[in-house]
């Protein structure tokens, strides 16, 4: 068998090991159009940034050692021209001679992955404004940071842009971040990446959401970039990071599949519209795990497990790729943000019925020093009580619940499941009561009807949902200093301590909403109330959650 892949990073080169692993006699060429292969992309950013201090750390595996250890004939700068579908071959430009030759397959794998999107403006090709992919990029933007960068923009807030920012600030470079949308990090749902937009700004970064650059220019200082609401933003670098898009040329000139988003479509078995090509990748359209829609998620696992599964299947194996989850995490600065499945706005947008719950959970033991704050939000099927996503932002642990519950997503669980989670636990690490275990025991009650909860969006009578008299009477349970230095505004004060001998103040025919500060006193509360025949619901997540909202107001705050 001799198998052709394009494309030597994530999904190439894993395709190319694994089925070198599987057969040993196969042919197997490796085409690579840049001069590196199997290069570390999402080690770049700290490369800049001088945490990663040594270029060929970044450099995962050598040509040399794929051609010695496993035997590939890898071709670097050598760029893929065109398929031959009916000839089964593919042409080759040889980058450094100019030879162009073809070179035929049996199984074909293309690992293109997403080139870029460089925004449709005046300026975006002046020297000094950059995009990232590859160590050719880091390299020219190592030597304009090197030359004495002492501002810079970063155009989109999305993982590279972040990345990029904290790492340009760790420089000393002062940074502004430009994004068109109202967030940061868009696969989030908004609220959830209030803190990481709060953690920039304390670090100095200048964060303009909600806007885009309009054009860049050349002046004295470098370069400005004009904004549509006629601010300039003063630069000696620009770096976008606006998204990427597939590379799909070969495929599309081939007569294969594509989506409307320009992902190449692959079946369950990576296959394209042509079964001996294969596609893996940034460049492929998915299948998303919890939908079922067909999306395009450039991560670098799903292109690995991809490739891998390309080659298993080129080499006789059955298979069948599950679909991708989106998991992903990002650094910035001491904020950690995560998520995995669907978001809630995914979940809006495809009608699906779901329902929600936010907790803030230390990371580890409270009485053992050093607990971290984080933020978890789940989201399951308010029938089944299956996880269908999560997003978590804080500190240390984030990672690991996030890793944690895509597991219980990719396995099928349920929120009753969470409950029963029996996790690894001492004070250094966790809590006897894991944060996840805590998510499924809210959850779950919820579920049960143990513990009513109602959304923010219903406490406050804004998600037209309706209250049959009106909106319901929102109850803070907290202290009055708590209450005083800031609450939902209309909300009465009726601590927790006080309130079974000051029921009777409370009225019988209304909804009462119950909040405290991050749920806990609020469900105490809601138990007491409905055993005494109210009709009391937990607003989930309590005023914590609501300061994550940052258009909602304040009162008392100050
Ligand atoms: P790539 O790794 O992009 O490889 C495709 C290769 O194909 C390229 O080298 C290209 O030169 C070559 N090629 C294209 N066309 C041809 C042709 N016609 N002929 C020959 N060769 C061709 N993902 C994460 O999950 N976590 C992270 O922290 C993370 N950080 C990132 C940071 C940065 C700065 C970048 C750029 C990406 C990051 N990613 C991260 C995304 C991740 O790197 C990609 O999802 C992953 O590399 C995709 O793998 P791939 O094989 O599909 O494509």
């Amino acid at each position: 068998m001799k198998l052709v892949i394009v494309g030597g990073v994530a999904g190439g080169a894993s395709a190319a090991a694994r089925a070198r692993r599987l057969a040993d006699d196969a042919q197997i060429v490796l085409l690579e159009r840049g001069p590196d292969v199997s290069f570390a992309n999402c080690g770049l950013p700290y490369y800049l940034g001088g945490e990663i201090t040594e270029r060929d750390k970044l450099l995962v595996v050598t040509p040399e050692r794929l051609r010695e250890r496993y035997k590939l004939d890898v071709r670097t700068n050598s760029l893929v021209e065109s398929i031959d579908r009916k000839a089964k071959t593919v042409q080759v430009r040889d980058l450094l001679s100019g030879r162009t030759y073809q070179e035929p397959y049996d199984k074909l794998i293309l690992a293109p992955g997403a080139a870029p999107v460089r925004p449709d403006i005046p300026g975006v090709d002046l020297p000094g404004v950059f995009t990232l992919r590859n160590l050719h990029d880091t390299d020219r933007i190592e030597q304009t940071l090197d030359a004495g960068v002492r501002q810079a923009v970063i155009l989109g807030g999305g993982f590279i842009g972040l990345e990029l920012a904290e790492n340009f600030v760790r420089r000393g470079i002062t940074t502004t971040i430009v994004e068109r949308n109202g967030q940061v990090l868009m696969p989030l749902d908004p609220e959830m990446t209030t803190p990481v937009a709060d953690e920039l700004r304390r670090q100095g970064v200048e964060l303009l959401l909600g806007q885009a650059a309009e054009a860049i220019q050349c002046v004295p200082e470098g370069l400005a970039v004009r904004l549509p609401s006629g601010q300039t933003l003063l630069a000696q670098m620009v770096v976008m990071g606006v998204g990427v898009r597939p590379e799909n040329h070969l495929a599309v000139a081939a007569g294969l599949d594509v989506a409307p988003r320009g992902g190449i479509r692959v079946n369950a078995q990576l296959q394209t519209s042509d079964p001996d090509i294969y596609a893996v990748g940034d460049a492929s359209a998915v299948r998303d795990f919890v939908t079922g829609e067909e999306v395009q998620v450039p991560l670098a696992g799903p292109a690995n497990r991809q490739g891998r599964l390309a080659a298993d299947h080129a080499c006789g194996r059955a298979v069948h790729y599950r679909g991708t989850q989106g998991t992903a995490i990002v650094r910035v600065f001491h904020c950690t943000a995560a998520i995995t499945g669907a978001s809630e706005k995914t979940l809006r947008r495809t009608g699906r019925a779901y329902r929600k719950i936010y907790l803030h959970p230390a990371q580890h033991a409270g009485y053992y020093p050093g607990a971290e704050a984080m933020t978890l939000k789940l989201l399951f099927d308010p029938q089944s009580g299956q996880v269908l996503g999560a997003q978590a932002v804080g500190g240390a642990g984030v990672d690991k619940r996030i890793d944690v519950l895509a597991v219980a997503i990719q396995a099928g669980m349920t929120v009753f499941d969470l409950e029963e989670m029996e996790l690894a636990y001492a004070p250094q690490f966790g809590a006897a009561k894991d944060p996840v275990n805590m998510a499924g025991f809210i959850a779950a009650g919820m579920l049960r009807g143990d513990h009513p909860q109602i959304d923010l969006e219903t406490a406050l009578g804004r998600d037209g949902a309706g209250q049959a008299d009106g909106k319901p009477l929102l109850l803070d349970v907290r202290t009055p200093q708590e209450y005083a230095a800031g609450h939902i505004p209309g909300a009465t004060n009726l601590p927790l301590d006080e309130l079974r001998p000051r029921l009777a103040e409370l009225p019988r025919q209304r909804d009462i909403a119950v909040y405290c500060q991050v749920g806990q006193r609020g469900y105490l509360a809601t138990r007491i109330l409905r055993q005494a025949g109210f009709r009391a619901a937990n607003v989930g997540g309590g005023f914590k959650t609501y300061r994550l909202f940052p258009q909602r107001k304040e009162a008392g705050a100050g």
